[in-house]
Protein backbone atom coordinates (compact mmCIF):
# COMPACT_ATOMS: atom_id res chain seq x y z
CA UNK A 1 0.00 0.00 0.00
CA UNK A 2 2.13 3.04 -1.28
CA UNK A 3 -1.02 5.30 -1.40
CA UNK A 4 -0.87 8.65 1.31
CA UNK A 5 -4.59 9.50 1.23
CA UNK A 6 -6.32 11.14 4.25
CA UNK A 7 -8.79 9.93 5.59
CA UNK A 8 -10.72 12.86 6.63
CA UNK A 9 -13.83 12.41 5.54
CA UNK A 10 -14.60 9.14 7.50
CA UNK A 11 -16.88 6.29 6.65
CA UNK A 12 -19.54 6.77 4.44
CA UNK A 13 -23.23 4.51 4.29
CA UNK A 14 -23.52 1.74 2.69
CA UNK A 15 -26.49 2.35 1.44
CA UNK A 16 -27.46 6.13 0.66
CA UNK A 17 -23.51 7.09 0.51
CA UNK A 18 -23.92 9.90 2.83
CA UNK A 19 -20.88 10.73 5.16
CA UNK A 20 -21.14 8.98 8.63
CA UNK A 21 -20.52 10.80 11.56
CA UNK A 22 -20.14 10.95 15.03
CA UNK A 23 -23.24 12.78 15.40
CA UNK A 24 -25.37 10.48 13.18
CA UNK A 25 -27.09 7.66 14.26
CA UNK A 26 -24.39 5.45 13.54
CA UNK A 27 -24.62 1.96 12.35
CA UNK A 28 -22.11 -0.68 11.91
CA UNK A 29 -22.37 -3.86 11.47
CA UNK A 30 -19.73 -6.39 10.76
CA UNK A 31 -19.57 -9.35 8.62
CA UNK A 32 -17.51 -12.10 6.99
CA UNK A 33 -16.01 -11.69 3.36
CA UNK A 34 -13.71 -15.23 2.17
CA UNK A 35 -13.15 -15.34 5.87
CA UNK A 36 -11.97 -12.09 6.95
CA UNK A 37 -14.05 -9.14 8.83
CA UNK A 38 -15.46 -6.53 7.57
CA UNK A 39 -17.31 -3.55 8.40
CA UNK A 40 -20.44 -1.59 6.89
CA UNK A 41 -20.98 1.23 8.46
CA UNK A 42 -24.84 3.13 8.19
CA UNK A 43 -26.06 6.82 9.08
CA UNK A 44 -29.58 4.99 10.68
CA UNK A 45 -31.48 2.04 11.21
CA UNK A 46 -33.66 3.23 8.08
CA UNK A 47 -30.33 2.64 6.07
CA UNK A 48 -29.36 -0.86 7.71
CA UNK A 49 -32.78 -2.34 7.26
CA UNK A 50 -32.85 -1.17 3.55
CA UNK A 51 -29.09 -2.52 3.20
CA UNK A 52 -30.66 -5.81 4.95
CA UNK A 53 -33.88 -6.23 2.40
ZN1 LIG B 1 -27.63 6.12 4.79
Amino acid sequence: MADSTDNDTGPQCDNCGDAVTESTNRRVVTTLEDGEAAYNNFCGDGCLEEWRA
